[in-house]
């Protein structure tokens, strides 16, 4: 028995699949054996196929590994592999996990099956109990893996701070994003549509806000999640911030906390990460910050090595009954080190 599960990485020259080699450097349970992408960067040395955006610099035995296609005979052939990262784009994904699943367990960044009724649509904080989908899923699609998938970033963080509310009974939340730069990939906008503007609006992305909360929210009953009966609606934007979601939120609640009451409900969350005390868990998913003028991306978007959703300016609301401003990294709490995060909690349960 190997000490380490071996993982593949797909589309591992993207934003996300770099901040995936970035924080799996020295992980306890993982290490990357196959890097995979596009027929673009097949063939190639990583540091050739890659051009790499984060401040860390490149580990050097990942800049000399191969990149192969994202097929999964080349994978195979390219090394061990125990379970594997999906960091593709939603619109080609779709068949791409469903052949990798036959043979391996999959944790998907992309959007493909996040709506599936056998697919779970896990944050290790709010959702574990939906991992159970999972030998559903296996069972009624014949496979010897399957797919797990991970949320929009910008709904990780809501859903997060909306699953601490949900014992005042979260009723109707109106959400309105000021999304960063590296949530749309490299090279992603063009800086001329950004430069001293606000783009306002992100393709498909107020849909996966609303739908998405309402399943993470929902109820597993034995063979599928019943979504949660809750009102969302979402207003995307894209501002000119490199890193770092920042959302205003507005929730109706059935019952009426003082703002102290709602603090201290957001201070003292945790989660099974945080009993378990998985590698990559915060010590605190929800930090609360008291300065009028926080939380900013650019402060408080590493805050937890990035895995902290950072909630400021909670206040009652005249319409609603409580608002409040959230901030996550799109690219850790919201892209890979909530995929990591999945796989520790499924290594526990001992699904990896
Ligand atoms: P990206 O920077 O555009 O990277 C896309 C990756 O997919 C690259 O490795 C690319 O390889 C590969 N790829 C593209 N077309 C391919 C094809 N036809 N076959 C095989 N590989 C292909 O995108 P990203 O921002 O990393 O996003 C990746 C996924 O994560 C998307 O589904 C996105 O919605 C999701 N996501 C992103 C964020 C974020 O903050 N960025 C957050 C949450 C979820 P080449 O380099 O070879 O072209």
């Amino acid at each position: 028995m190997r000490l380490k599960r071996e993982v593949a990485i797909l589309g591992a020259t993207g934003t996300v699949g770099q901040r995936f080699i970035q924080l799996l450097q020295g992980h306890p349970w993982f290490e990357i054996s196959v890097l995979a992408a596009s027929e673009r960067s097949a063939r190639k040395k990583y540091r050739e196929a890659c051009k790499w955006r984060l401040e860390t610099a490149m580990p050097e035995e990942i800049g000399d590994m191969t990149v192969v296609n994202t097929n999964l005979k080349e994978v195979q052939q390219a090394g061990d592999v125990d379970f594997v990262f999906s960091a593709l784009p939603g619109s080609i994904a779709g068949p791409i996990e469903r052949e990798f699943a036959s043979e391996y367990p999959i944790v998907s960044k992309a959007s493909a099956h996040r709506m599936e009724g056998d697919v779970p649509l896990i944050i290790p904080e709010v959702n574990p109990e939906h991992l159970q989908l999972i030998s559903i899923q296996k069972k009624r699609r014949g496979w010897n893996g399957f797919i797990s998938t991970d949320p929009n970033c910008s709904t990780i963080q809501l859903a997060i701070t909306l699953k601490a509310l949900m014992k005042f009974g979260v009723k109707k939340v109106i959400v309105s994003t000021m999304q960063a730069l590296s949530g749309a990939g490299y090279p992603g906008v063009p800086s001329l549509d950004i430069i001293d503007n606000v783009v306002p609006y992100i393709s498909g992305e107020e849909e996966k806000m609303e739908n998405e909360t309402r399943k993470i929210l929902g109820t597993f009953y034995g063979e599928e999640i019943q979504p949660a009966n809750i009102t969302i609606s979402a207003s995307c934007h894209r501002v000119n911030v490199k890193d770092g979601h920042l959302e205003a939120v507005y929730v109706e609640l059935e019952q009426k906390p003082t703002v102290e009451e709602v603090k201290e409900t957001f201070r003292e969350f945790v989660g099974e990460p945080q009993r378990l005390k998985l590698p990559t868990a915060p010590e605190r998913p929800i930090i609360v910050r008291e300065e009028t003028d926080r939380p900013q991306p650019r402060f408080d978007r590493d805050a937890g090595k990035g895995m902290s959703v950072v909630v400021g300016r909670v206040r009652r609301d005249p319409i609603m009954t409580i608002k409040y401003l959230c901030l996550g990294h799109n690219t850790i709490r919201g892209a890979a080190g909530a995929g990591i995060l999945s796989a520790e909690l499924m290594f526990k349960k001992g699904l990896l």
